[in-house]
């Protein structure tokens, strides 16, 4: 069965987000604590625990998921001077939230290479 994930909640409605796209496959939302100006959470509404856990299936939901960042990222204004998208898997990266997520991050400069 599946693990229960704060973005499931989200997802099926039962504590509220700020969202900033929607469709079928995908919803983003404004992330809670964020870490620049722009900070954005693109997630699947297929629960995916980790990027270890992708299969071959998955390939076209990754692809859409970047597209919707790239859009988002032209429709919030940060197309042109840059922004990042990080994917953290597991521990050492700082996985917190066991439900795959993109971060979009714009609106400041970032360092290179990360801390
Ligand atoms: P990660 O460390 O990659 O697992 O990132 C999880 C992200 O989810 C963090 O940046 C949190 O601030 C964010 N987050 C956790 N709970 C919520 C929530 N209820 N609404 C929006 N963002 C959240």
């Amino acid at each position: 069965m599946d693990q229960e994930t704060i973005f499931l909640r989200i997802i099926r409605r039962e504590i509220p987000a700020e969202i900033e796209y929607e469709d079928d496959e995908i919803i983003a939302i404004k992330d809670i604590n964020p870490q620049a100006p722009v900070h954005i959470l693109i997630i699947p509404k297929k629960h995916i625990r980790t990027l270890n856990d992708l299969s071959e299936e998955d390939i076209p939901l990754i692809g859409k998921m970047t597209l919707v960042a790239k859009q988002l990222a032209e429709q919030k204004g940060i197309a042109d001077s840059g922004y990042r998208l990080v994917w953290n898997c597991n521990r050492d990266a700082g996985q917190t939230v066991f439900h795959i997520h993109l971060h979009l991050l714009g609106g400041r400069v970032f360092s290179w290479p990360p801390g």
